[in-house]
């Protein structure tokens, strides 16, 4: 068994000749074959034995070389059928790699098979997709978590030491949590999305699941930097993040007690002030920081009208002519074919989701709802960057509780959300870079805690994460070897 192990654990051994990257793939594919969560949309399992055959020699630092690795379903990946889990996009095989797999195949990488997803990324339960609901690893009764829900159960197995996901609220995040791992949603701009189907532009971000932060760290070396093919991408240059993240400096933690003290789960609330605790004795100034209420509870309804607005007219596309599914036979005008193929191809989510967006960005509409949400992102961000002058991180518990049971986790909006569910968008509305990391266990299931830094900061955010993983003690932690945590 090896795949329960870290990168840079695999990247040893196999500098060494102890294990081939054809053993890695035929044991991935094993474990991948015995999946009983629904994690799973399509797999490349031929190209991959093929890609492993062909690879000689790996040499110290080529850390990618010859490691298994899964992607979300909303890379475009050519030559592999790509639905992002929505009926819409059945059959779609996309021509081309986004940049992020490109990055991945020059390096070495092998990608074994594309991972299930909440349909379009919409969601965060994993229960959305159009092929049927994704369980969590710890309890199959429980959620996974969305929207990236298959990538972060293919890590949380030990199918994969990393895994591709995307984030546009917090859906690498929250997954991370409920199922015991690492996510990361670097700064927005940091990594090229070309390639990663839109879904909000403003807030979306490329995301990965590993089981260490020197993992992540290893990961954005590799991602970052500036593509000529994503208008929005950074040409700030990046660095090697696993060396720039070493440094010893301690710097200041603030933390809002408007969320901390009002989980819904008070084992998650001690175990979160023993952590502030372990932190203050290693050094860390820890602040209390009352931000703004009218804010906090404005973060999701802000977020619902920006993203369904963006998502509407990114999705325009999905029209049953350029991609997809194909109408039924009696359409006989173009609008009626259309009308046609999004019927049948969007769940009643996704449709629900559209008509918020459409409606807000209704000429007649648009100021009240579109521009004045807008307004109110810059009013959070304002908040948030004065929170940056007075602390260099944000330390937040990720969920306010471990996995929901699957009967009980609707997306539906017939109960009013609240700011303690939400507050991760935070690290979407201002790009700053956000990871989630194992914090402890309730009842033998997973929760995280969340540090979200300044942008482009990622280097410090491995720092102080690294601290934590100490702390914690739950590095490369698989659904079968999960220890306490604290
Ligand atoms: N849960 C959020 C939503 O439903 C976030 C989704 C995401 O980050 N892709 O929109």
């Amino acid at each position: 068994m090896y795949l329960n192990k870290t990168v840079l654990e695999l990247h040893e051994l196999l500098v060494s000749k102890k294990v081939t990257p054809l053993e890695l793939v035929n044991e991935a594919i094993e474990i991948i074959r015995s999946d009983d969560c629904k994690a799973y949309e399509a797999t490349n399992f031929d190209a991959a034995i093929a890609k492993a055959k062909s690879i000689g020699e790996i040499k110290k630092g080529e850390y990618f070389k010859g490691i298994p690795y899964v992607a979300k379903d909303n890379f475009s990946t050519a030559g592999i059928e790509t639905t992002a889990s929505s009926n819409v996009l059945n059959g779609y095989v996309p021509l081309y790699d986004a940049e992020v797999i490109s990055r991945l195949d020059k390096a070495g990488a092998i990608l074994l098979a594309k991972t299930t997803m909440d349909e379009l990324a919409m969601g965060g339960s994993g229960i959305t997709g159009h092929k049927g609901v994704s369980k969590n690893p710890y309890d199959k009764s429980r959620i996974a978590g969305g929207s990236s829900c298959g990538s972060a159960i293919a890590v949380s197995r030990g199918e994969v030491p990393f895994a591709l996901g995307s984030d546009t609220g917090d859906s690498v995040r929250k997954p991370a949590s409920l199922v015991g791992i690492y996510g990361l949603k670097p700064t927005w701009g940091r990594i090229s999305r070309y390639g990663l189907f839109p879904f909000a532009q403003s807030l979306d971000s490329v995301g990965y699941f590993a089981r260490s932060v020197d993992d992540l760290a290893i990961l954005t070396t590799l991602l970052a930097g500036y593509d000529e093919k994503d208008m929005s991408s950074s040409t700030r240059s990046s660095c090697n993040y696993l060396k720039e993240s070493q440094h010893s400096d301690k710097k200041v933690v603030g933390y809002f007690p408007s969320i901390v003290d009002k989980l819904e789960n008070k084992k998650i609330t001690e175990s979160f002030y023993r952590l502030i605790e372990k932190l203050e004795e290693e050094g860390y100034k820890v602040v209390r920081y009352d931000f703004n209420q009218d804010l906090l509870d404005a973060i999701y309804p802000a977020y619902m009208v920006i993203s369904c607005a963006e998502a509407t007219s990114n999705d325009a596309n999905l029209d049953g002519i350029k991609f997809g599914i194909k109408p039924d036979g009696s359409a006989r005008t173009w609008e009626e074919y259309m009308v046609s193929a999004r019927t049948r191809g969007f769940s009643s989510l996704i449709k629900r989701r559209f008509i918020i967006g459409s409606y807000s960005l209704l000429a007649e509409n648009q100021h009240d709802l579109f521009l004045r949400a807008q307004k109110v992102r810059r009013l959070i961000v304002n908040a948030v960057n004065e929170f940056f002058t007075k602390c260099d991180y944000l330390l937040l518990p990720t969920a306010q509780n471990v996995a929901k049971k699957i009967e009980d986790a609707s997306d539906s909006w017939s109960k009013k959300p609240e700011y303690i569910d939400n507050h991760m968008a935070i690290g979407n509305f201002g790009g700053y870079p956000s990871l989630s990391e194992p914090l402890g266990y309730f009842e033998g299931l997973p929760y995280g805690v969340n540090i979200t830094s300044r942008q482009f900061e990622e280097a410090d955010l491995f720092n102080f994460a690294r601290c934590i993983e100490n702390i914690v003690g739950l590095k490369n932690s698989t659904v079968n070897s999960h220890k306490e945590g604290i």
